[in-house]
């Protein structure tokens, strides 16, 4: 994993700095901003200078819903993220709210904490904000998620795919929509079929529906799903947004189709009559 630097991210110069060594430290603390994931972590820096008046932002890392990983005073600079314990404790914060936290962070908070054994050359023990204060932080789920022994996906293991050039796997199904429909953006028009508002065609719903063809390019060896190639943060939920549009996109370019982002008939059909690619 990689760590933007405070260059990376436009920090400003603390105002002082006070080392601790790792034989002091204890534990990584984990943290929530409790604010929108859009905000930046210099934006986070200004509030804790400007309106706290402490020496830099409190945190020793950030992590964004992305997973990128901000260095913020790094693993041995003394923090302020819980008042007493900041010498044991090199305070993590994910950007954004109980509801906002990403497979991706959670990956990225992980080996932050592996990293930071490595680095004392021995095991630290992990928690959250609430365990050594009265708050809420860091919301429900990392803190559950930090006391069930931070499960992270497996890594991605390639899958065996289909050889190239065997024919598309049986039976085909037939373009579900009515013509000029295609499976596209919840923000469209009418024949913009999203999977978000319930709609049936036929004998399946919209989402079963787009759930059916993208079964038929798993078929085809394509890696989707959760924690995998395409689809990773949500699955294979049959409703159309910025992951489904990056691997219509995908397929299209691999069929040379008209890039579009949206599963129109010919792109549709591809899957069920064109040979494995
Ligand atoms: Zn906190």
């Amino acid at each position: 994993m990689n760590i933007i630097g405070r260059a990376g991210w436009g920090a400003r110069a603390p105002r002082s700095v006070t080392s601790v060594p790792w034989s002091k430290r204890e534990r990584v603390d984990v943290h929530y901003s409790a604010g929108p994931p859009t905000q930046t972590v210099r934006q986070i820096q200004n509030f804790h200078m400007d309106n706290r008046d402490w020496s830099d932002i409190g945190y020793n890392f950030a992590v964004d819903v992305g997973g990128r990983i901000y260095e913020c005073r790094g693993w041995t600079v003394l923090g302020a993220h819980i008042a007493g314990h900041n010498t044991g404790g090199i305070g993590i914060v994910f950007i954004g709210r109980d509801q906002d936290v990403t497979t991706a962070a959670m990956r990225s908070i992980r080996w932050l904490c592996d990293e930071a054994d490595r680095k004392a050359g021995r095991r630290l023990k992990r928690d959250g904000h609430r365990d050594l204060a009265a708050t809420a932080c860091p919301g429900d789920r990392l803190h559950r998620w930090v006391h069930t022994g931070m499960p992270v996906d497996e890594p991605v293991k390639p899958s065996p795919s289909p050889p190239a050039g065997r024919p598309a796997p049986k039976p085909a199904v037939a373009f579900p929509l009515p013509r000029d429909h295609y499976f596209g953006p919840a923000a469209g028009p009418d024949r913009s079929v999203s999977g978000h508002h319930g709609r049936r065609f036929g004998t399946k719903s919209d989402r079963e529906w787009l759930q059916e063809w993208t079964r038929q390019l798993q078929r085809r060896g394509w890696s989707i799903g959760k924690g995998k190639r395409w689809l990773r943060e949500h699955g294979a939920d049959g409703r159309y947004g910025d992951e489904y549009r990056a691997l219509i996109r995908a397929w299209q370019a691999d069929q040379k189709l008209p890039v579009t982002g949206r599963l129109d008939r010919a792109g549709w059909d591809a899957a069920y009559r064109n040979p494995i690619t």
